[in-house]
């Protein structure tokens, strides 16, 4: 339970986070919440700008307001989407996710930048919760039972031990301490490759997240604060590879003529060609959360493609789940831990599963440009957008608000095969218990 050989900071630690992400700011808030000493570390001395995580679904924020970490993105002027649109390249809608009906129109989405994210959850951590940035977590102790009983980390060159009756490992999709736990994944890399623009200066935002299906792929429009808007086109790593800055201009000179939609973003888009980044994106669910003495949350232990929105959404229901878990279990003692910890994996996987399913779905069904591939999704998509039941559904579990997944004959359903009778009986669906109670309208504006 002690931070050893530390010099400057002799305190004791009931929980060491590794890793300050969304996942383990969002950890380190509803931990520290319970009164726990918790010490939080990165290996990054500051923060890198990199565009990921923009969109926070409705089930995310009761949470976030629950930290008080809504009203702090709402005062750095977070933006209100009330819908996903699925658009044809001119811009023509495919299908509309109107979060509005969902929870008595108490559910919309928040849009904001990942690093202003991170700021408001900062802001929100409770005084007992010490954060060091520039360490770097090497691996775990062990007891002599097997149990993970703290970290070894280096931090200026210098090499320490960190014992804690509880280690959350937040460190990432490439996780040294999922790795040391023995629990390995299978991470699937899409075949595509997502670019990213930073487009400032417009004038007009709707209140969706559009995402064009196009010849040319997916693109994926986010509205942020201050007229910005983040672009995330598909590409394939073979036109990548032969792209330099003169065949850049011209792919976007091309991108602009064939998705016509998006040309009102001509001039500040060829002015953001220099912000650019290239994302590669994979997928993969842990099979297990925990070892004894170990949480592992975020991307350390799944991961999905940005189309659905959902990885950041998935961290920050993790750390409220372990936090849940850890204050039923009421002690720090490793026993009391141990179980809260088998709690959480038991709360968490099914849904972690779940998510994955519906995101790659929706990614199989947007991404690609083969032309069986193309009229596939298409179908699909007019399928769930001609019947008000799968609609709703899809909605709702892309909301985060619950799950109620699709099967096999609602995929039949989708593409037509079969006929839908109950298409028109759109489900009554509850606020979800556990989460805390429907924000008021006062904080939505
Ligand atoms: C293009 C893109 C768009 C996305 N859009 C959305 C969206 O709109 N909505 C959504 O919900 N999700 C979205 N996601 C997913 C979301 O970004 C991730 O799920 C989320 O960032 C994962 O957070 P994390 O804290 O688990 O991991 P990270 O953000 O990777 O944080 C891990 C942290 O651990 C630190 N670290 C790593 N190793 C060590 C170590 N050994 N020692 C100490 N520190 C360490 C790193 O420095 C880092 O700070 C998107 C992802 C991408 C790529």
């Amino acid at each position: 339970m002690t931070v050893r050989d530390l010099g400057a900071m002799p305190m004791a630690v009931d929980v060491v986070v590794c890793g300050a992400g969304v996942a383990g700011l969002a950890t380190a808030c509803a931990i520290g919440r319970l009164g726990l000493r918790v010490l939080l570390l990165d290996k990054q001395r500051e923060r890198r700008p990199i565009a990921k995580g923009e969109v926070l679904q409705p089930g995310s924020l009761p949470i976030l307001h629950d930290w008080n970490v809504l009203q702090g993105l709402q005062e750095r002027d977070a933006v209100r989407l009330n819908r996903l649109v699925i658009r044809e390249a001119d811009g023509t809608g495919l299908l509309d996710f109107d979060y509005g009906m969902l929870a008595d129109g108490r559910a919309w989405m928040l849009a904001h930048d990942y690093q202003v994210i991170l700021d408001a959850l900062t802001d929100c951590l409770a005084d007992t919760v010490q954060w060091r940035r520039g360490v770097l977590v090497e691996g775990t102790i062990m007891d002599s039972a097997g149990r993970v009983a703290g970290v070894r980390v280096v931090e200026a060159g210098r090499r320490y031990e960190v014992r804690a009756p509880l280690v959350v490992g937040a460190d990432g999709m490439s996780s040294r301490l999922r790795k040391a736990a023995g629990i390995t994944v299978n991470p699937i890399e899409y075949h595509h490759k997502l670019m990213s623009f930073d487009i400032s200066g417009i004038a007009e935002q709707d209140d969706e997240v559009a995402a064009y299906v196009t010849d040319r792929g997916l693109h994926l429009r986010y509205p942020l604060p201050g007229g910005r808007v983040r672009l995330y086109a598909e590409v394939s790593p073979d036109r990548l590879r032969v792209l330099g800055r003169a065949g850049l201009a011209e792919w976007i000179e091309g991108l602009l003529a064939e998705v016509p939609a998006l040309r009102p973003l001509g001039d500040p888009l060829r002015a953001s060609l220099d912000r650019r980044q290239i994302l590669s994106v994979r997928r993969f669910t842990s099979p297990r959360l925990q070892r004894p003495g170990l949480a592992l949350v975020g991307e350390a232990v799944h991961a999905v493609h940005p189309m659905a929105a959902q990885g950041m959404n998935s961290a920050i229901a993790d750390a409220n789940a372990l936090a849940g878990c850890l204050a039923a279990a009421g002690s720090v003692d490793p026993e009391s831990v141990d179980g809260a910890l088998r709690s959480y994996h038991d709360e968490r996987i099914g849904l972690l599963h779940q998510i994955a399913t519906m995101s790659h779905n929706a990614t199989r069904m947007m991404t690609g440009t083969s032309r069986g591939g193309r009229m596939l999704g298409r179908r699909m998509l007019r399928g769930t957008a001609g019947n008000p039941r799968l609609r709703f559904l899809v909605t709702y579990n892309l909301s985060g608000l619950g799950m109620r997944p699709l099967g096999t004959t609602d995929r039949l359903y989708q593409v037509g095969l079969l006929p839908d009778r109950h298409a028109h009986q759109v489900p009554v669906v509850d606020w979800p218990a556990g989460l805390p109670s429907p924000m008021t309208p006062s904080v939505s504006q």
